[in-house]
Formats: C-alpha cells, structure tokens, sequence
C-alpha cells in the first residue's frame, strides 16, 4: 500500500473499498473480503443506510480496528444537528472513532455543521475532518472562516471527469484529493475500451480497471473502487507493481472530457432531487 500525509500529519491509505448502494449481508461481507484482500480504507456514509454492515463487515474481517482507516460522511440533511449525527454513526459502526470524519454535500447548513466537526475533531472523535463535493469557491470559503482546514475533499474524478482545475486549489491549499467513482461507475463502459487504456493495459498486463486507478494515483489521488466480485476486489488494490511514464501519463491526461456523472450542488435539479433521499 501506498500512502498520501494529510495536512494534519495523519497517513491515508491511496486505495480504499467504496460501499455506496451496498447493504445488509452482502455489505458486509464485501467489506470483510477486501479487508482481507488488503485493503485498510473502507469509505461509507450516514446517506447510504450500511454503517452498521460495515461495522459488521470490519468485525467479521478478523483485522484490528487500529489498523484500519474509517471514513463516514454526515448527510446535509443531518447538518443542523451534525454532532448527534456522528454519535449515530460510531455506534452505527461499533467503534469510537473514525479515521476521517467528511461533509457529504455543500448543501444546508455546512457552516453549522462544519463546526460540529471541528468539536468531534478536538474530541478525538476523528482523526482528520474534511468535505465532499465541494467546488473551489466553497472550499475556500470554509477555509477562510473557519479554524480548520478540512484535510480532504473526496469528488467525483475519474478518466473523463479528472478534476485538474479543482485540484489546482486543492493543492495550494493543502487539501488532499480522494476520487469517488474512480471507475465511473461501471456506467461509463467507454473508459474501459479506450485505446490508449487498453493499450498500456496491454504493455503491463493488467486491466483497463488498473491502469485506470494507477493513473490517477500517480496523479496523487486517492481511489475508492466498489466492488463485490472478489476477483475486481483484489484486482482494484493490486496496483503498485507498474508505474505509468511521463508520456504515457500526458496521454491518459488528454483523455478528459470535464463530465462529471454526478450532478454538481449548483444544478437546481440535483438539488431537487437530493432532498427527495
Ligand atoms: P466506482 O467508480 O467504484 O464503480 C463501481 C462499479 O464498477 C461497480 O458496478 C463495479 O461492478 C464496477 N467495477 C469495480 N471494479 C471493477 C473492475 N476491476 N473491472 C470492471 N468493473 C469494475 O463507483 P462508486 O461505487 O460510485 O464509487 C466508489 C465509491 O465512492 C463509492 O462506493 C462510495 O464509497 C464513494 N462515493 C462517494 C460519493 C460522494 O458523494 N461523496 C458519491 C459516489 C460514490
């Protein structure tokens, strides 16, 4: 495993197991196999209804708690009354603390809720606080007026949506980069048949999947793939045995087409929408 320092000094893995749409027993069970697999980053979140399958999943692992890197998200809807949030989600989770503590959206109250974080923080409660989904006009707004930097803000970023301008900011602002849906989703099958990405998958005999996670771990980010086929379990974590070049990362770079999946937090339709969850 490979590993970026946050701008707290805390270590975060650079591959973790996404849970988004998973639940009950087959959520636990992914989680405990990727935890055997290796992984030590499992990333879930208040919206998605499955902490306490993931809590039951790291149980069932067999591996220490300690070793382990948790991140949970408290959900907008919750932001008035984020501190009582987080007490769900630890005793959701069986643990007392989680590794990285995140805002889910830029919506409602985040300022209110923000400051909930920073106090789970001062607590011990998190290891490292941060956001989600947040442009660049609203990460450095939270920055400005707020006594925490948020250490992370995890966005949508894959081959066709590679966040270069937003990393921009992140990066001179001591933000780390954790990229959701880094396999686009499995919507976006196109990816994976990309010349250049079958090419190289080719040229280091691995698969589109992995090339496609290398790049944007050379890249610095951080990548939380979902799976419950133990085949891509173990597939999206062995990624560190090759090393994209200089050109041959120019030429995935090109590859962007600025699409995100997800709707962005301005989109007044998406808005509608997230309020129906
Ligand atoms: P993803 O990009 O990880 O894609 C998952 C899909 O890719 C699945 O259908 C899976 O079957 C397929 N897949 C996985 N490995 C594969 C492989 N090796 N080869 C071929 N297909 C493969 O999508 P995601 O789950 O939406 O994103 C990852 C994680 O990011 C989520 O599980 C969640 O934890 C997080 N997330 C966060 C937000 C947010 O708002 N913060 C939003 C979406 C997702």
């Amino acid at each position: 495993m490979e590993y970026q320092t946050l701008n707290n000094g805390v270590r975060m893995p650079l591959v973790g197991f996404g849970t988004f749409m998973l639940g009950g027993e087959t959520c636990a069970a992914a989680v405990a196999q990727a935890i055997r697999a290796g992984y030590r980053m499992v990333d879930t979140a208040e919206a998605y209804g499955n902490e306490a399958a993931v809590g039951e999943g790291i149980r069932q692992s067999g591996v220490d708690r300690k070793e382990l890197f948790l991140v949970t998200k408290v959900n907008f809807t919750s932001y008035e009354d984020a501190g009582q949030a987080v007490a769900c989600s630890l005793a959701a989770l069986g643990t007392d603390y989680v590794d990285l503590l995140l805002l889910h959206w830029p919506f409602a109250n985040r300022y209110a809720a923000w400051r909930e974080l920073e106090k789970a923080y001062a607590q011990g409660k998190a290891r490292a606080i941060g956001v989600s989904n947040f442009e660049p006009d609203q990460l450095l707004d939270l920055i400005a007026y707020n006594g925490v930097a948020p250490a992370v803000n995890q966005v949508e970023t894959n081959l066709y949506c590679q966040r270069v301008d937003d990393r921009a900011w992140m990066d001179k602002k001591g933000v780390a980069h954790m990229a959701y849906a880094p396999l686009g989703q499995g919507n976006r099958a196109q990816m994976f048949d990309e010349p250049a990405v079958r090419a190289l998958a080719e040229k280091y005999e691995k698969t589109p999947a992995q090339v496609m996670l290398r790049y944007l771990t050379q890249k610095g980010a951080t990548v939380i793939p979902r799976s419950v086929q133990p085949a891509h379990i173990q597939e999206n974590l062995d990624i560190f045995d090759f090393s994209l070049t200089h050109a041959e990362l120019a030429t995935l770079a090109d590859l962007d087409k600025h699409e995100p999946l997800i709707g962005k937090p301005e989109d007044p339709e998406f808005v509608e929408f997230s309020l129906t969850w």
